[in-house]
This record gives C-alpha cells, structure tokens and sequence, in this order.
C-alpha cells in the first residue's frame, strides 16, 4: 500500500492507494497547527497499522513549506517547524522510500500528469487556498526554481502602496485575493482585480497556453472564472496570447502529486 500526505496548515489527509489515486482509505483531522514532527510520524504509524498490518511500500508527503532536494523542510510557518529532515524521518520511521515536497508543487505534478496540463505544451499552476501558490509547468515538467523557490504567487506586488505582508514586503497580492485575506469579509471586486493584475502580467512574461486555478478560496464569494478571463486581456501584452482559463479537475491535485511523486522514488 502506498501513502499520501497532504500536510497544510490547519489540516492533514492522509490516503492510501494500491495504484493510482484510487483512495482505498482516507483520514481528515484538523492539527490547529500544534503537531510535532514526531506526532505526525506517530499518526501515521497508528494508520499504517490500521489499514495495511503497519507496512507502507512508499510514502509522499505534500506540505505547506519550501523543501529541499533531501526532503528538509526549511520552515513550514503555519506548522512551526523549523529544519525538519522530514524524508529521514519517514524512512527510518516506516523502512521504505519517501518523497517530500511543497504542496503547490505536488499539486503541478499531478495536473502535468493526469489533469489539465497533461496535453499542453506549457501551463501555469495557481493554487488559491489561505494563500497562494504557483507552479510553471513545460512539457510536462514542473520548473521549481534555481533554489526551489518558484511557487510563491500571492506574493507578487500589485498594491505598493498597500498593507503590510507577513514576507515583509508591502501589497503582496495574497494581502487582498486570498483564502485568509477574503475570510469573512463583504464581496467586492478589489480581489479578483489584485488576482487579473498578477496573472495578466504572467501571460505577458511567458504566454503560456493554460492557466489551472485550484484551492478552497474558488469557493469564496469573490471569486468568478468568467470576469476573470474578461479582466486579463486588461492586463498583459496585446500580442500574448490568452490562454485557456481552467478550475483543476481533481479534488486533491496535492494528495495525487505527492503519490505520483513517490512513484517515481520506488
Ligand atoms: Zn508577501
């Protein structure tokens, strides 16, 4: 049995599959953002017993962190955990191979894969959830960065003059077209101009032929696929072409990412 994590801030899902993402099990359960690294493993463990007599044959693990190369987490904020080898960890821990990765890029892999960039020449990932992330996709693989940093959408500056980000920086766009941002307040069409900004100006630097919009904020009512398609040619250059606007397909890109992920690892 192979396993999934999708490690976010708030939540963690755990699945299990024999092929494919074809969840044979499934766990949900909200962490608040208080779990150690070690009560991960342990959770994990107590399913691994449950569902498969405690042997994983692979593990890939989604998370809301930028990762290195040795599946070292170099700081997941909202989980407070600061350079966790989370990989090692799982290896000594279950004895099989692991795949750890950041959560956007997981997502881009499935969507390069199985989802909507799997027949186009280049894509643009964007997932929308309590912040934003990206991932560029060409020719179906995904470009992560020289530093493996390439993911962070939602801070694109469209409002110099706006509030104070948490990076330090001052009208990121994830201060205004954001899960977080969005929570609770009255709709209007400040967020999805910040989000036409952004994209408009990435269809000017690479013109690629899909953007995929994925994560829990497409479900606020701010958000509208229609008046964003109308708002690009606003934003980028006359000559660019526009690409095909589309929602991901799959109800978890970072759980099917992180499992084709650790695929390639065994
Ligand atoms: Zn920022």
């Amino acid at each position: 049995m192979r396993y999934a994590v999708d490690l976010g801030g708030t939540h963690i899902r755990i699945a299990a599959a024999e092929s494919g993402c074809n969840w044979l099990h499934q766990h949900r359960a909200r962490h608040e953002g208080r779990m150690t690294p070690e009560e991960f493993i342990e959770i994990l463990a107590g399913l691994t017993r449950q569902w498969s007599g405690g042997a994983a044959e692979a593990i890939g693990v989604s998370v809301a962190a930028v990762v290195d190369e040795n599946g070292k987490l170099f700081g997941a904020e909202n989980l407070g955990w600061k350079d966790v080898p989370l990989r090692r960890l799982l290896e000594e821990a279950f004895s099989c191979p692991a795949v750890v990765e950041t959560d956007v890029f997981c997502g881009a892999v499935f969507e390069a894969q199985e989802g909507a960039a799997k027949e186009a020449g280049s894509a643009l990932y964007i997932a929308i959830g309590t912040g934003v992330g990206h991932a560029f996709i060409l020719n179906g693989q995904v470009w992560r960065g020289s530093q493996r940093g390439a993911n962070a959408f939602g801070h694109l500056v469209t409002d110099p003059q706006g509030s104070r980000c948490y990076c330090g920086n001052r009208g990121c766009m994830c201060t205004i077209a954001s899960g977080l941002a969005q929570a609770g307040t009255a709709p209007s069409d400040a967020p999805l101009e910040a989000l036409g900004l952004a994209i408009g100006n990435a269809i000017t630097l690479i013109e690629p032929e899909r953007i995929i919009l994925a994560g829990g904020a497409l479900n606020q009512p701010w958000f509208d696929l229609a008046a964003l398609a109308e708002l690009l040619p606003r934003f980028s250059y006359p000559a660019a072409r526009q690409p095909q606007l589309v929602r991901s397909s799959a109800a978890d890109p970072n759980l099917c990412g992180a499992l084709f992920l650790s695929m390639e690892k065994s």
